[in-house]
Formats: structure tokens, sequence, C-alpha cells
């Protein structure tokens, strides 16, 4: 059976990062590193930004190839045997591993109908389909108005692409935006061409020859060519289900990302963490945490391990707006707006109980780690206290 020190599953941001400290550490022991994917490891966040404004390749990769590990690409690792210490893939084949990481991400949620050609947009094999296909055809129905649909979208339409947006919220962003702003950001992607369809739940979705017809509730039915779903992810925790690895929304891991098992490890979207900044476990879906997070577990591994007590932050584009953003971001939550420009540049604190839970920096730069500290002081403001604080 090989033998790997360091044997990773998942090869996405996460499993880059760890290799790589552990190479800081480490610079001879063995790293395996098992990806379902035919891609080396690369970055994520470019599959609904630059890519489709610069299809420059190189600065997607991570250079994971050069830490001198073994790459098993599509190889699905299908059961761990933490007994044992060894993990097998899906044509039977065992290795044994000293420490192993699970930085098995996310998979797309799924609508409760299927539909032949419908993309769930995550990797970069979703990329070049959707590249290929926005050559040959022009009406796009994106599905979801999150993270990924409304990104999408608007990248779809900067090519020029017939759009539409179908979500069950009332405003692109709802959940996550005070509501003036998702409605600014909504009125802004219909003056950008996009038709949006709020308040609507998608109920079935039919291919006849190479067009799809979508059942969307009051507004009937919706005719495309390409459908995109966007629709959330769910943490791939079935592997650790499979080895009686302790899970809640994720993997659990404690403070140097061990798991319920001994020498196996969490990081990345996958992993639900103690964040002492927020005071309570938390489970992030965001690059910055798949990058600092995945380091740590690296770095744990090779037995250099730190607290994980990091705040990660978190960004998004939609056509020329962007912001980054750190915390809660949870419009249920008070929410004090300081405009320096209304909708254009401003901060919007969210608050609990007069606590600062999350900031969005709304076209505000460097001024993440200000935000991280106000978050961690666990101050209480009022209000007025928050004009001009950052
Ligand atoms: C299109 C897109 C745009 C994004 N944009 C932003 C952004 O603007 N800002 C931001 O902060 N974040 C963004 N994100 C989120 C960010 O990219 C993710 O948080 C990050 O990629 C998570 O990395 P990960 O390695 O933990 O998980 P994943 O990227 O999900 O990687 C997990 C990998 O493990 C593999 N795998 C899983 N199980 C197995 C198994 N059993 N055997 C073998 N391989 C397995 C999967 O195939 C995959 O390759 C974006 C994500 C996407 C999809």
């Amino acid at each position: 059976m090989p033998e790997y020190k360091y044997l990773i599953v998942g090869g996405g941001m996460t499993a880059d990062s760890a290799a790589k400290a552990i190479r800081e550490i480490d610079s001879a022991g063995s790293i395996g590193i098992f990806s379902k994917e035919k891609h080396l490891p690369y970055n994520r966040p470019p599959l609904t930004k630059n890519l489709w404004k610069d299809l420059n390749y190189g600065k997607l990769w991570r250079s994971t190839e050069k830490l001198g590990a073994d790459i098993h690409l599509n190889t699905n690792i299908v059961s761990l045997d933490v007994q044992k210490k060894s993990a097998s893939d899906s044509g039977g084949k065992s290795y044994s591993y000293e420490k192993l990481l699970l930085a098995t991400g996310g998979e797309p949620r799924k609508l409760p109908f299927s539909a032949d050609g419908l993309i769930y947009y995550r990797s970069l094999a979703d990329f070049e389909s959707l590249k290929s296909l926005s050559e040959k055809k022009n009406k796009f129905l994106i599905i979801g108005g999150g993270f990924i649909g409304s990104e999408i979208a608007a990248a779809l339409s900067m090519q020029g692409k017939d759009v539409t947006m179908v979500f069950p919220e009332e405003l692109i962003g709802i959940n996550v935006y005070p509501r003036d702003l998702a409605q600014f950001i909504t009125n802004y992607y219909r003056q950008k061409g996009v038709r949006v369809a709020p308040g609507l739940q998608v109920t079935g979705i039919r291919k006849s020859g190479a067009r799809y017809t979508v059942d969307a509730g009051q507004h009937g039915q919706i005719d495309a060519d390409v459908v995109v779903a966007g629709i959330g992810i769910r943490p791939d925790v079935s592997l650790a289900e499979q080895a009686g690895i302790k899970t809640s929304n994720g993997i659990d891991v404690n403070e140097f990302l061990e798991t319920s098992a001994k020498d196996v490890y969490s990081a990345g979207d996958a992993a639900n963490f103690f964040n002492p900044h927020l005071g309570k476990r938390i489970r992030i879906e965001h690059a910055d945490n798949a990058n600092k997070m995945g380091r740590a577990a690296g770095l744990s591994m090779a037995g250099a391990g730190e607290l994980y007590n990091y705040l990660p932050f978190f960004y998004s584009d939609m056509f020329e707006l962007g912001y980054e953003a750190i915390g809660e971001l949870n419009s249920s939550l008070q929410t004090v707006s300081d405009w320096k420009e209304k909708f254009k540049t401003g901060v919007i604190y969210y608050l609990d109980g007069g606590k600062v839970r999350g900031v969005l920096l709304w076209n505000v730069w460097g001024k993440v780690d200000a935000a991280r500290n106000l978050i961690g002081s666990r101050e209480e403001f009022k209000p007025e206290d928050l004009k001009n604080y950052i």
C-alpha cells in the first residue's frame, strides 16, 4: 500500500495552502493530494470574475506541482479507516497516512428535478462549459440571487448575453444587504440589462431540442438556451460521516483544526470551527478562509500548529460594484449605514445588542483589519458612534 506522511483529500485552495505550509516545515515528508477534479488546484473566485474579462489561465494556477507532492487528479477518495489510518479511492486502491486533511469543500446544492445540461456552477470545468456555450448561445437563465448567481449573471451580461435571473427572495442579496442597498443593486442589474425576476420559485425545467423551458410560478414559463443554477453549497462531509468523524454544519474541528479522529484534520469550506471574534462556531465558504485555514491546518499537521483564531474576510464583484466584508452579514441584524456617497462608497455595520458583528466595506479598501478589530472588541456602540468610525 502506498504510504504518505501527509495525505490530503481535496484539490482546492485549502488543499494547496495546506501542502505549501507543510513544505515550510517539512521539506521532504511525502505528500499525497487527491482530487476528484481533472485540473490542478486553482483559484476559484476568477471563475465568475476576471476569467470572463481576460482568458488568462496563468493567474488561475497555484503551482501546487512545484511542491514535490504526488497529485492524483480524477481520483475520488471514497472511504477512510481512521483506525488503520488508510484511505481508499473508487478504484479500490488504498493509501496509508500519518496525518490526513479533509479539504473536501462543498458540493453545489441541487434542485429537486434535473435537466440535461443544467450547470451547477462551481468548477473550472463548469467555467469551460459555460464559456463555450456563451460563444454559441444567447439566452441565459440564472437560478439563484446569491453570490454565485449575481456574479455569473453580471459576467454573462458583460459578454453581451441576454440574461434573466430568477430567485425566491424579494431582491438580489436581501438576506445580506440592508433593504435600500439590495433595492439599489437590483435596480442596477436592471439598468445593466439583466431581467430580474424575484420572488419566484422554479418548479420544473424541461429540455426540448436545444431549448429549456423553466416553470417559474406566477411568472409563467421562461425560455432559455442555457440554464445555470447557483443555489448554494453543502459542505462535503460524506467521508467524515462514513469514518465516524463528528460533523454538525460541516466537519467539526478544534482550534488546531483536528477533527474528532486522531491525526485527521479539516479546513476550508468543509470545516466548522470556533471563532473567538464572533464567540461561536462557524463555517465559512470564502477564499481568504480557504487560504488561511488551509495554511493553519498544514502547519498543525507538520507539528508547528498555532491556534486558528482568525476572522476571515470576503469579497464580491458585480459589474463595476465591489466590496470587502467581514463577520456576519445578515440583514436581519440591525444595520447602520455610513455613506460617504450613497450606494457608491460607504461602510455598513451589522449590530446585535449594540455589538458590531459584521462590516461591509462598500467600495472602501484597505480597512479589513480595522473592521476585524472592531468586531473583536465586543464593545457596545450606539449607531451615531459609528459615523466615520472606519
Ligand atoms: C465560482 C466561485 C466564485 C467564488 N468567488 C469568491 C469570491 O469572490 N470571494 C470569496 O471570498 N470567495 C469566493 N468563492 C469561494 C471560495 O472560492 C471557496 O471558499 C474556496 O474555493 C473553498 O476552497 P476549499 O478548498 O475549501 O473547497 P473546494 O474549492 O470546494 O475544493 C474541494 C476540492 O476537493 C475535492 N474533493 C471533495 N471530496 C473529495 C474526495 N472524496 N476525493 C477527492 N477529491 C475530493 C473537490 O472535487 C474539490 O476539488 C467562490 C467560489 C466559487 C465556486
